[in-house]
C-alpha cells in the first residue's frame, strides 16, 4: 500500500479521551481528523476538523465518514460489525481489521484464538445458560469467575462463584446472558505489553507496564515495569504471535498476568490504544498514539524505547480538581481530556511522572 500523505484525513470511530489522543497525534503529523461518535461536544470532536454526530450503525453517519476519510480506525472494541461491514462497502479502508475487532469482542473467541496461536491463557468454557454454566463449573472446579462474554469492561460483568449449586443465581447477577467460565489466575502482577503492527508487517513493542487497579478501573501503570529478559522475551512472542495471527494493522494492547511460577497468561486483548500505554506519552521515543497514526498511515513505525521511568496515574473523578498542583510538580506532566462533567469513576485525565531511566 502506497503510504497516505500529510494533508489527508483519518477517520476515527469514537470521540472520548483516547480519540482525542489520535487526533493530537495526527495533527502533529500533518493529517486532518474527522469523528464519529453519538454524543455533541465530545472530547475528540473538539480537536478535529470534522465531527459527526450520529449512532455508530447510523447508515448516512458512516457513509459521510467514509467519503471524509482516507482510512479509518477506532478508538474502542465494541463497534458493531455491521458499522466497519457498511464503512468497508462504501470503499473504505479501515484499521485494523474486522476480524481482530470480532475476536476482542468476544471472549470465548479471544482464548479461543490465544490459545490456538500459542499463547497461553486460563482454562475457560463458555456458557450460554444455567446448565452448560453448572457443568462448566463441575468441570473447571470452584471457585472460578464467570464474565459475560461480551461487552464487559472494568471489571463489569463479572462475578465469582464458589460453588456449582451457585450457577443460577451467578447467572443472573451477570444479566442472564452468555458467559465465560474462568479458571482463577494466581497471579503475583498485572502487566501489559503495547505492540504495534505495521503495513508491511514490522512488529515493534514498547517495554511493559505494571497495572494497578482500584475498584476494577486501572489507577497507575509503572513502565518499564522491572521484570527478567525472559519475561519480557515471553511477552513479546505474545504480542508477535497476536499480531501475526490477525494480520493486525495498529496498535494493540495485551493484558497479562505475571503468575506464581513468572510466566505469562494473557487475560485479555484491546485492539487500539489503551490506558496502560499512556505513559508512552512523555516516556517513549514515538508514544502509542503517533505509533497508531503511522501504523494506519502505512508509514514505518518509531522506536518504542523508554527514555524515562514513568508513573501513570489516572485521575479519576475529582483528582483532576487538583491540576494546579499537578502542574507544579517537577517532573510531572499532565493531560486532561476536557470532559465537560466530572462524574465518581469517570477518567478525567492523568498524570505522568517522570525519572531517570537508571533510578
Ligand atoms: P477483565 O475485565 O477481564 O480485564 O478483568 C478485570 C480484572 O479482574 C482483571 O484486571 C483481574 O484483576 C481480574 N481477573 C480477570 N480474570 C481473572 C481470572 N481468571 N482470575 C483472577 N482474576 C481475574
Amino acid at each position: 500500500m502506497t503510504p497516505i500523505l500529510p494533508g489527508s484525513t483519518l477517520g476515527i470511530l469514537g470521540g472520548g479521551q483516547l480519540g482525542r489522543m489520535l487526533a493530537l497525534a495526527a495533527a502533529r503529523l500533518g493529517f486532518d481528523v474527522a469523528i464519529l461518535d453519538p454524543e455533541a461536544d465530545c472530547p475528540a470532536g473538539r480537536v478535529a476538523r470534522t465531527t459527526i454526530t450520529a449512532a455508530y450503525d447510523d447508515p448516512g453517519a458512516l457513509k459521510r465518514l467514509a467519503e471524509a476519510s482516507d482510512v479509518i480506525t477506532f478508538e474502542f472494541e465494541n463497534v458493531p460489525a455491521r458499522a466497519v461491514e457498511r464503512l468497508l462497502a462504501s470503499g473504505a479502508e479501515v484499521a485494523p481489521n474486522a476480524r481482530a475487532l470480532a475476536v476482542a469482542q468476544d471472549r470465548v473467541e479471544e482464548k479461543t484464538f490465544l490459545n490456538g496461536a500459542g499463547c497461553p491463557t486460563v482454562a475457560f468454557a463458555g456458557a450460554d445458560d444455567v446448565a452448560a454454566l453448572a457443568a462448566a463449573i463441575e468441570t473447571l472446579g470452584a471457585p472460578c469467575l464467570i464474565k459475560t462474554r461480551r461487552e464487559g469492561y472494568d471489571g463489569k460483568g463479572q462475578t465469582w462463584v464458589e460453588h456449582s449449586g451457585d450457577a443460577e443465581a451467578a447467572f443472573r447477577r451477570v444479566g442472564s446472558k452468555p458467559v465465560i467460565v474462568e479458571a482463577p489466575a494466581a497471579f503475583r502482577r498485572e502487566l501489559s505489553v503495547i505492540a504495534a503492527r505495521g503495513r508491511s508487517g514490522e512488529v515493534a513493542t514498547y517495554p511493559l507496564g505494571e497495572n494497578h487497579h482500584e475498584a476494577g478501573i486501572l489507577r497507575r501503570t509503572l513502565a518499564p515495569a522491572k521484570v527478567p529478559d525472559r519475561t519480557r522475551a515471553q511477552a513479546e512472542q505474545i504480542a508477535a504471535r497476536i499480531l501475526g495471527g490477525l494480520d493486525y494493522v495498529g496498535v494493540l494492547a495485551v493484558e497479562l498476568f505475571e503468575i506464581d511460577d513468572g510466566r505469562l497468561l494473557v487475560n485479555e486483548i484491546a485492539p487500539r490504544v489503551h490506558n496502560s500505554g499512556h505513559w508512552t506519552l512523555d516516556g517513549c521515543e514515538v508514544d502509542q498514539f503517533e505509533q497508531q497514526i503511522r501504523a494506519v498511515a502505512g508509514w514505518p513505525l518509531g522506536p518504542t524505547d523508554a527514555l524515562a521511568r514513568t508513573e501513570m496515574t489516572n485521575l479519576i473523578g475529582e483528582d483532576a480538581d487538583d491540576w494546579k498542583t499537578l502542574i507544579a510538580e517537577p517532573g510531572a506532566r499532565l493531560w486532561l481530556y476536557g470532559k465537560r462533567e466530572s462524574r465518581p469513576g469517570r477518567k478525567m485525565g492523568h498524570v505522568n511522572r517522570l525519572r531517570p531511566l537508571r533510578s
